[in-house]
């Protein structure tokens, strides 16, 4: 017997919005194929209006790099040790690796799934008491869209005087009381990789306050050339500026960002109508003061066996789903990282399942993930 294969459905895929060729051919028909441009300034322009609050963007080659550089520029290096959220995407630990410096894995709390102030403070006091050093910085994402619990995590920073890079990446569009994600902590950073809610296909941005730290990130990107005729050098640099072609792709996305974060938070809606008197089912729901670009929806099954005969159903009829993140301090690579634990994200990864999100879903899709979804549980 044959199958039919239906077309497949993505958990988020590129959803272009039009403007974006032609920014792209300005950059061909004027010979701006470089890693800086007027594609990469009206980029920077509009990702500085669009989050407000006084910040400065640095467009770079991808959100890791933009990781990188906010560490650095916090002076991040060897036998420093680095606090960060566990439940996360690697790329946000990572960089603290590439410094030489000792991540610690924080867990999170249930209201938002993120970093949990009470362990937070905990892991700050422990390497102060048993070890003689406070951590340089601390990594708190917005993870999936949601917001962290910001008021929480500054007190906490500001109280030890340690400095907070808020990972964006997820969280463009998103609001904590009125205030743009990327805007919140010392410095922010996005990231406009191919699956985000929107993208250059790779890329992403440093964040600041600081005009004169603007422009550091950019020197350090791009090889940390000092002022001369020759090429010459008094610190080690990077290769990590955002090409002028890949910005034209951006000042278009830019242009549709509110009606991709309001495709976004339908999809969600949807889903949680949909499933509303079905008890297996939970979602997160947004805290007061709360607003979520609800990146991707996410739900939590009753266990793990659940989540996979959900998972399974969909991935038969050529429907992508995924576990959510998993947790930093069960990750291989970190296994000898310190870590401060609630059970809380390793719970969320047992059970949690990413259903497709993408801007360009159409109804029928829905119906076609909601229906099996449903089946699948019967
Ligand atoms: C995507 C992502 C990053 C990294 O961004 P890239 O542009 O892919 O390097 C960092 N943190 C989180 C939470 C992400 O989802």
């Amino acid at each position: 017997m044959k199958t039919i294969v239906e077309d497949k459905i993505w958990l988020s895929s590129p959803h272009m919005g039009g403007t974006e060729h032609k920014y792209v051919s300005q950059a061909f028909d004027t010979n701006w194929i470089a890693p800086l441009g007027p594609n990469v300034t009206a980029f920077e322009q509009s990702i500085e209006q669009t989050i407000g609050n006084s910040t400065y963007a640095a467009c770079l080659s991808s959100g890791t790099a933009a990781i990188h550089l906010a560490l650095k520029l916090l002076g991040v290096g060897p036998r420093d040790s680095v606090l960060c959220q566990s439940f996360t995407f690697s790329a946000s630990a990572n960089p603290i690796c590439y410094l030489g410096a000792e991540p610690i894995f924080v867990d999170s709390e249930k209201e938002t799934w993120n970093l949990c102030p009470d362990l937070l403070e905990e892991g700050i006091k422990d390497s102060i008491n048993k070890k003689g050093i406070k951590p340089k910085a601390i990594i708190a994402v917005h993870l999936y869209g949601m917001p962290y619990k910001v008021d929480e995590i500054n007190q906490i920073a500001e109280k030890y005087n340690i400095s907070v890079v808020e990972d964006s990446a997820e969280a463009l569009g998103s609001k904590y009381h009125g205030t743009s994600c990327g805007s919140l902590g010392t410095m922010g950073i996005l990231s406009f990789n191919g699956n985000k809610i929107i993208t250059t296909s790779g890329g992403g941005a440093l964040l600041t306050k600081e005009e004169n730290l603007k422009e550091k990130a950019i020197f350090l990107a791009t090889q940390a050339r000092d002022q001369a005729p020759h090429y010459q050098h008094s610190e080690i640099g990077h290769n990590y500026r955002m090409s002028n072609v890949l910005a034209g792709i951006g000042r278009g996305q830019m242009e549709v960002l509110k009606e991709r974060v309001r495709a976004r938070r339908l999809n969600y809606e949807y889903y949680q109508k949909f499933f509303k008197d079905n008890d297996a089912i939970e979602f997160l729901d947004e805290p007061n003061g709360f607003y979520s670009n609800r990146w991707l929806t996410c739900i939590l099954l009753p266990n793990f066996e659940l989540r996979e005969q959900v998972r399974k159903a969909l991935e038969r009829i050529n429907i992508e789903s995924r576990p959510l993140w998993k947790p930093m301090h069960l990750q291989p690579v970190f296994a000898d990282a310190p870590c401060f634990l609630n059970g809380v994200s390793q719970d969320l990864f047992t059970r949690g399942l990413c259903l497709p999100s993408g801007s360009n879903l159409v109804v029928e899709d829905l119906e076609r993930i909601t229906t099996t979804i449903n089946e699948s549980l019967l």
